[in-house]
């Protein structure tokens, strides 16, 4: 016999794992319950499984291995937001953020290491792009907070807006996703999940046509083509006119909505003129508006409006009937809040040295 390359049952779909096990020989109905530990009940040790075995408990770790990031670092906001720094296979760093109570529990996750896509208002778009996130990655994620928040068995909602474009990591994602809903693991509903893009209009168009359609949200941020070229690059290529037609036609389950996310720059894109052309652009679309008051952070070239100022804008949005909420900040004491999630690069900086990366004064950390 060949000497077999291990595999990470934690990447692989249901499907999957049993199309392996019987490359192997192994019945195929054992890998339902090598998924149901390693999902559901979040046992990552073969060992444990205790349903499998003798014989096939020794074999296995000769074929596959199971990988889930480690927790490098936890805070804990006083606002009970927690942020999980978590350290992958290579050494990269990613964070997750855990959101108690809005009302129900919420966990952000990150689907890339950095970000390709350079918001001018954005922490993580300093980082650039390291690399995507596997499916695993992903999904370990969601099994490391279930472990470190004791919450197995709860129920919780997941908005891919950590770190990273989801629909530039495509395949990664929507394959994590397949294993989040399956029935034999965790069987996250696609209702319960909410995947934020800038809109990257190709993959958008490839969403529309999912088997697993998660709520969408959508990073608007701006309501003309100049400065949303200038807030949102990606819109160089994919323009808000196109943008705004793909979410016409994205099919949407009856009384659901595609959220459009603003973040609402000081004296940038916050005037009543801007909310009246965004009241005009989401017009014949089944929309609400999630206003995003800017998180300032050192090295972002923009302030936060006064409360008056997100006022007066959502009021605009209110009197033409247009559903608006503003987004309480959850985790800004941690920098745990969106558009702060940043990590050193490099492969194992010492926690400290971390640290001091974000205090550095802007533009000195990175690039
Ligand atoms: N890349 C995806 C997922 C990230 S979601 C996307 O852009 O949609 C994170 C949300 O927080 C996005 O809407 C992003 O634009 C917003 N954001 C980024 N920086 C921010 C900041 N400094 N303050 C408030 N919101 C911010």
């Amino acid at each position: 016999m060949t000497t077999a390359v291990r595999i990470d049952a934690a990447e692989l779909e249901l499907h999957e794992i049993e199309d392996r096990l019987e490359a192997l020989g192994i019945p195929r109905f054992h890998g339902r319950q090598i998924f149901q530990w390693i999902h559901r009940k979040g046992v990552t040790n073969v060992d444990a499984m205790t349903d499998l075995g003798r014989e096939l408990r020794a074999a296995l770790p000769g074929h596959f291995s199971i990988g889930t990031p480690a927790v490098a670092r936890q805070e804990r906001s006083t606002d009970g937001t927690t942020k999980f720094l978590l350290r992958l296979g290579d050494g990269h760093l990613i964070e997750s953020v855990f959101i108690p109570d809005t009302p129900s529990q919420t966990f952000c996750l990150s689907t890339q290491v950095g970000c390709a896509m350079k918001c001018a208002f954005c922490l993580t778009a300093r980082m650039g792009i390291v690399r995507n996130l596997t499916a695993g990655e992903v999904v370990g994620q969601v099994r490391v907070l279930l472990r470190e928040l004791d919450m197995r068995g709860q129920r919780f909602n997941i908005v891919l807006m950590g770190m990273g474009e989801p629909l530039h990591n495509y395949d990664a994602t929507m394959k994590a996703l397949r294993i989040l809903g399956n029935e034999h693991g965790l069987a996250v509903s696609p209702r319960r999940v909410t995947l934020s893009t800038v809109g990257v209009l190709p993959a958008l168009e490839r969403l529309a046509t999912e088997p697993f359609m998660p709520n969408l949200a959508i990073s608007l941020h701006s309501t003309t083509e100049e400065q949303r070229d200038a807030l949102v690059p990606i819109n160089r290529k994919y323009g808000l006119q196109d943008l705004l037609d793909a979410c016409r036609r994205f099919p949407l389950k009856r009384r659901n909505r595609i959220t459009f996310e603003y973040v609402m720059l000081d004296q940038v894109n916050d005037t009543p003129e801007d909310a009246r052309r965004l009241v005009k652009l989401l017009q014949g679309i089944k929309a609400k508006v999630n206003l995003l008051p800017l998180n300032a952070a050192p090295g972002i070239p923009f302030d936060r409006p006064s409360d008056e100022r997100v006022n007066r804008f959502a009021s605009i949005l209110a009197d033409h009937h247009v559903t608006v909420s503003v987004r309480r900040s959850r985790g800004r004491d941690i920098r745990a809040a969106c558009g702060q999630l940043i990590t050193e690069s490099t492969r194992t900086p010492a926690p400290g040295q971390q640290l001091a990366s974000l205090m550095q004064p802007p533009g000195a950390a990175h690039r």
